[in-house]
C-alpha cells in the first residue's frame, strides 16, 4: 500500500459539535472541538471512489454533501448521548430552579458565588448558530467569520476533496487529469489549497531549493518548469533576468502556460531520426525542472518531451516524493533511457528526493519502443495520504 503524503490537521474531528444542548436547553454553549475522535473521512472517500463512475468533479461535490450529512447526525446522536447523562446526573439546576415558595434553593456545595452560575440568556451571536442542515452545504470559501464547526468542516471537506483529486491525478494518464481540470477548473484552485497546505509542512521543498539553485545561473538562462503550480520559480526568477517559462495543467493567465506536460509542450524542439544518434534541432531550453510533478501514469511522456525541448547538453532536474520509488535505480535507469546521463542524485532529504540528468545524444525511437518506455513508469508509486 503506498503511503506517503500526510497532511497534518486533516483528521477530522467528529465533533465540533460537542456544544449546545438540546433545543428546549436554556443555556447555549459554542461549538467545540474538544472531542477528538474522527470523521471516517477514508470511508467517505471510499464510497464516492467506488461507488459508481461518477467523474471526480461530481464526486467530489457529492463528498461534501455527505460530509454534511454524516457531521449532523453525529452532532444529533452527541446531543441525545448528552441529554441521556444530563437527566441522570442533574441536581445543580434543580436547586437553581425557583423553590415553590418562589425562593431559590442552593446546591449544598456551592460557592458564594454560585448564583452567578445561574445560565442566562445571551443575546445570540451570529457565529453562535447551531448547524442547520439546510444552511450548512454551503460554506463560504473564504469567510472571515467562520464558526469553529465550519472552520472544521471546511478543513475536512478541502482534505477529502485534495486526496480524491490527488488519486486522479496520480493514477490515471494526464488526459484524463487534463480534461477533469478544463471541465472544472476550480479542482486545479482546490487540488492547489490542498497541496499547499501540505508542503508548508515539510522543512523545505523542492522549489525553494530549485529557486536558490536557478539563481546563481546566468542571466538570460531558459528555464522550462514542467507542472509548475502556483509558478513560484517564474515569480522568483523572472525578475532576476531569467526566462521562466511555466507549464501547467490551467492557465493563471500570467506566468502560467496551459498545457499537457506529458504529451505535448507548445516549444520549439525535434526528436532525432530513426536510428541517426543527435541532439534533434531547434531547442531554447537551457533547464527543465520537474518538481514533484511527475504525476500521471504516463509521466515518462514528460521526460521524453523533456528531451525534445532541451537543448544538446541541457539539464533535467527532477524532485519526487521519496515514498514514491519502487526502486531507485531503476527510475535512473527508465529517464536514462530516453537520452540523459544522471550527474547526481540527492537523497538527503526526508520528504523528496532530488536528480540531475543531463541530455545526451540518441537515436529516434519507434512508437513501439516508447511504448515500452511508457510501461515502466510503475517505477513510481502513486502519492497517497497516509491510511488513518
Ligand atoms: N512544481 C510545483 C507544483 C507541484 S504539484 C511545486 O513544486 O510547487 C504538481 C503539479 O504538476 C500540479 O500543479 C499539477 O497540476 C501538475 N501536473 C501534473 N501532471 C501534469 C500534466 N500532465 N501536465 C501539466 N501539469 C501537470
Amino acid at each position: 500500500m503506498p503511503l506517503a503524503f500526510e497532511v497534518p490537521g486533516w483528521s477530522v474531528p467528529s465533533s465540533p459539535m460537542g456544544g449546545p444542548g438540546p433545543s428546549n436547553s436554556k443555556k447555549r454553549k459554542r461549538p467545540t472541538n474538544e472531542s477528538t475522535e474522527s470523521i471516517d473521512i477514508q470511508k467517505f472517500v471510499q464510497q464516492h471512489v467506488d461507488a459508481d463512475n461518477a467523474s471526480t468533479t461530481s464526486r467530489v461535490k457529492a463528498l461534501g454533501k455527505s460530509l454534511v450529512k454524516n457531521t449532523i447526525e453525529r452532532k444529533r446522536q452527541k446531543q441525545a448521548e448528552k441529554l441521556e447523562a444530563k437527566k441522570k446526573t442533574i441536581s445543580r439546576p434543580k436547586a437553581l430552579m425557583p423553590t415553590e415558595k418562589g425562593q431559590k434553593s442552593r446546591p449544598p456545595s456551592s460557592s458564594s458565588t454560585a448564583t452567578n452560575t445561574r445560565p442566562t440568556k445571551r443575546p445570540k451571536r451570529a457565529h453562535d448558530e447551531e448547524p442547520n442542515e439546510k444552511a450548512l452545504p454551503s460554506i463560504p470559501e473564504e469567510s472571515p467569520r467562520l464558526t469553529t464547526l465550519q472552520q472544521d468542516m471546511r478543513k475536512s471537506l478541502d482534505g477529502a476533496k485534495f486526496r480524491i483529486i490527488n488519486e486522479t491525478l496520480y493514477k490515471s494518464e494526464s488526459k484524463e487529469a487534463y480534461d477533469m481540470m478544463q471541465n472544472d477548473p476550480k479542482v486545479f484552485e482546490e487540488y492547489h489549497r490542498g497541496f499547499r497546505h501540505q508542503v508548508e509542512s515539510w522543512p523545505t521543498n523542492p522549489v525553494e531549493h530549485y529557486i536558490s539553485v536557478l539563481s546563481q545561473y546566468p542571466s538570460k538562462t531558459t528555464i522550462a518548469d514542467l507542472g509548475c503550480g502556483d509558478a513560484a520559480m517564474a515569480r522568483a526568477l523572472t525578475p532576476q533576468g531569467l526566462n521562466v517559462l511555466s507549464f501547467d495543467l490551467v492557465s493563471d493567465g500570467t506566468y502560467v502556460v496551459e498545457a499537457d506536460i506529458c504529451s505535448r509542450i507548445p516549444l520549439p524542439g525535434s526528436e532525432p531520426p530513426l536510428g541517426e544518434k543527435t541532439s534533434g534541432d531547434g531547442q531554447v531550453v537551457d533547464v527543465v525542472v520537474c518538481a514533484l510533478s511527475l504525476m500521471g501514469t504516463n509521466w515518462t511522456g514528460c521526460v521524453r518531451e523533456a528531451w525534445r525541448i532541451l537543448r544538446p547538453d541541457g539539464e533535467l532536474k527532477i524532485a519526487e516524493v521519496a515514498s514514491r520509488f519502487t526502486d531507485i535505480e531503476d527510475f535512473i535507469g527508465v529517464v536514462s533511457s530516453v537520452g540523459f546521463k544522471l550527474k547526481s542524485k540527492n537523497e538527503a532529504n526526508t520528504h523528496f528526493t532530488l536528480f540531475e540528468f543531463k541530455k545526451i545524444e540518441r537515436a529516434g525511437k519507434r512508437e513501439k519502443e516508447w511504448s515500452d518506455v511508457l510501461r515502466r513508469g510503475g517505477v513510481l508509486k502513486p502519492c497517497e495520504y497516509k491510511r488513518r
